[in-house]
């Protein structure tokens, strides 16, 4: 490749084999375009994720992660680039938030030295499946471990409710993102997909007037000082848009979890 521009290295945390392809494929394909090193950090082992309980298990485990490498054998045709997989092989729904599964990732962080990271939002999900919160805020609290020189440049949370930064993509690199998406068979049915992209577009459509062109929106962790920030309590109208939106999900509307470094044990 003839980029000119100094390559960075990106990590992209997932809990699930179809997280990445679902949540950030569009910011994905354009990090391996530009030539940078990019990271899939898988969390779980994806056992669980059927219906069919003849299915759940070993051989469910085999499918998907056999399903994650067709996925990444489509960024590569198109991007040019090979996303690198490290499968921290957690099981599925079972991921816990404690001290050894913390000191994991930050030691994932040391050696690997992003200088981005993505993973799923913590504080305001639009998600709620307890991988996806625990990947987060796994994150999170490895960034109060890691000592100031050895941050990442900047942290984004995809899956969030309260994004404050759009990336721009290429209206084309959506039917990538679906040529991804679509080689998790075990998840998505084609109809499935078909509904998805339907959905998608029109939404993409009311957000291609607010962000002036195709962004993906995300939320940045801020940080001060080298600490990340403490993430604010809802406003009202967050707590309106939320009530609204878990109801329309079918999610109930339950209390945000905020558990302090303290309660967690993190801190003496
Ligand atoms: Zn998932």
């Amino acid at each position: 490749m003839s980029h000119s521009k100094k390559k960075i290295k990106i990590l992209y945390f997932s809990p699930h084999a179809d997280d990445l392809e679902f949540g950030i494929s569009l910011t994905c394909i354009e990090s391996l375009r530009l030539g940078n090193e990019v990271v899939e950090v898988l969390m779980t082992n994806c056992e669980y994720g059927t219906h069919r309980i003849d299915f759940k298990g070993n051989r469910l485990k085999k499918i998907r992660m056999w399903e994650l490498d067709k996925a990444a054998k489509i960024y590569k045709k198109h991007t040019d680039n090979q996303i690198k997989i490290i499968k921290m092989g957690y099981i599925d729904g079972f991921l816990s938030l404690n001290k050894n599964t913390l000191n994991s990732v930050v030691k994932i962080l040391r050696k690997e030295k992003p200088d981005l990271i993505f993973a799923p939002d913590p504080w305001y999900a639009i998600d709620f499946h307890n991988d996806h919160l625990n990947t987060g805020r796994l994150v999170y609290f490895a960034m109060k471990k890691l000592k100031k020189t050895e941050l990442p440049k900047r942290v984004f949370f995809y899956y969030s409710f309260k994004t404050n930064f759009a990336i721009k993509y290429y209206r084309d690199d959506l039917e990538i993102a679906l040529e991804a998406l679509s080689q998790h068979k075990s998840q998505f049915s084609p109809l499935k997909i078909k509904i998805s992209l339907l959905f998608l577009k029109i939404f993409l459509f009311f957000r291609y007037f607010k962000n002036r062109g195709f962004a993906k929106q995300v939320r940045e962790l801020k940080f001060i000082e080298g600490i990340p920030e403490i993430h604010e309590k809802f406003n009202l109208k967050d707590k309106i848009c939320y009530f609204f939106y878990s109801n329309w999900m079918g999610v109930p509307v339950k209390e945000e979890y905020y558990p302090t470094p303290r309660e967690l044990g993190l801190i003496k």
